[in-house]
């Protein structure tokens, strides 16, 4: 069973060692008599089935101790595993040597490409060098997760935009949806460029190719292009049709993540989260400096001072040039990244807020009338 999967997956370069039925020798373990390949494919379906953000720093140890338990189960109804009396699994991960080849099976290429979206989902508050060594490693052995994370951490966080963008090109070369839409959204805003480097049409076609390949805010994003003429022909009926269906899947989405399933969207509300973590901090930063920043500024002595953050709470970019982001026509003080997060904020909170600053402006000139 074990033994018949592995074989296709075995990479080329991992060392072969000969299953023997347990019983030679006092220093031998079960680990020592597991052939490296059949190590690697548990340790693969673990990253890939990753729920929980790994914790970086320790991230092979936590794989020795999930792979000790799969493979005993895996394997003792094959009659390959002896475990000798009194003898724990994990005893053996003391030994040097034995943790020594976990660490090297648990961070090769073939396991580190397979990693799930939650699995390179580092926490803001876990933000090291370290980290940032795991998810370069992930992103070389190939895994578009950590591509798509690295990326975007690195374009907007890092203001690395040259590494961030080919990060996300090479996700969105993978199919990796989110990777496509957030170039769409590079590509609508000129971001890293000038004025003249928005390409609202380069933006239509990745957000066409990401919605055929089930993404919601990109489908809603090319709903509200169609509806406006804007890099596509103008098509109203179309437009309103995409953002219904655009409406339709967020609700199911919506109900699938209650019941607790995982989709394509994990990677990306987990880059999110980083990125709005990583302003708030910045902002607390510079409060406690005492250099109080603008309202939406960050406060950061990057040039920074004047960039503002999309206004929709949970999408975490910040331009990188000032004036880069679409206002509210109507109160001009929110500013978003793209018309999905425009009509995001305002069915959640902006229609209230921009409401009520309009009512505060026309009441601050009513009593300016007054006074005069
Ligand atoms: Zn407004
Ligand atoms: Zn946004």
């Amino acid at each position: 069973m074990a033994s018949g999967a592995a074989s296709p997956r075995s990479p080329p370069a991992a060392k072969k060692r000969a299953v023997v039925v347990a019983g030679d020798g006092d220093d031998s373990d079960v680990f020592d008599r597991l052939p490296d390949d059949i190590v690697l494919v548990v340790l693969s379906r673990l990253a890939a089935n990753a729920a929980s953000p790994a914790d970086v720093a320790s991230a092979a140890l936590t794989y020795v101790a999930a792979a000790a338990a799969a493979l005993f189960f895996l394997l003792f109804p094959l009659g390959v595993v002896f475990v000798r009396r009194g003898e724990e699994i994990s005893h053996g991960c003391a030994r040097g040597r034995r943790c020594r080849r976990f660490r090297e099976l648990a961070t090769h290429p073939a396991v580190l490409s397979r990693a799930s979206a939650a699995a390179v989902a580092v926490r803001w508050g876990a933000w090291s060098e370290a980290a940032h060594r795991f998810l370069r490693r992930c992103a070389a052995a190939g895994s578009l997760h950590a591509c798509y994370f690295l990326g975007m951490v690195r374009f907007y966080c890092l203001g690395s935009r040259a590494t961030g963008a080919a990060l996300l090109g090479r996700a969105a070369g993978g199919g990796h949806a989110p990777a496509l839409y957030a170039l769409a959204v590079v590509q609508f805003n000129g971001s890293g460029g000038g004025k003249a480097d928005k390409d609202a049409r380069a933006g239509v076609a990745l957000c066409a190719r990401a919605a055929w390949l089930g993404h919601t805010p990109a489908l809603r994003e090319l709903g509200h292009c169609l509806q406006d003429g804007y890099g596509a022909r103008r098509d109203a009926p179309a437009g309103r049709r995409l953002l219904l269906h655009a409406a339709a899947r967020e609700h199911l989405s919506w109900k699938k993540h209650n019941h607790g399933h995982h989709d394509g969207s994990a990677a990306e509300d987990a880059v999110s989260r980083f990125m709005v973590a990583w302003w708030d901090s910045h902002r607390a930063k510079a409060a406690a400096r005492g250099c109080l920043p603008g309202e939406h500024g960050d406060g950061e002595h990057d040039g920074g001072e004047d960039l503002r953050l999309c206004s929709h709470a949970r999408c975490g970019r910040r331009e990188t040039r000032r004036h880069e982001f679409r206002r509210c026509s109507v109160c001009g003080a929110a500013s978003y990244c793209s018309r999905a997060c425009q009509a995001l904020d305002w069915k959640r909170a902006h229609r209230a807020q921009c409401a009520a600053a309009r009512w505060l402006a026309a009441a601050a000139a009513a009593a300016d009338g007054v006074a005069h």
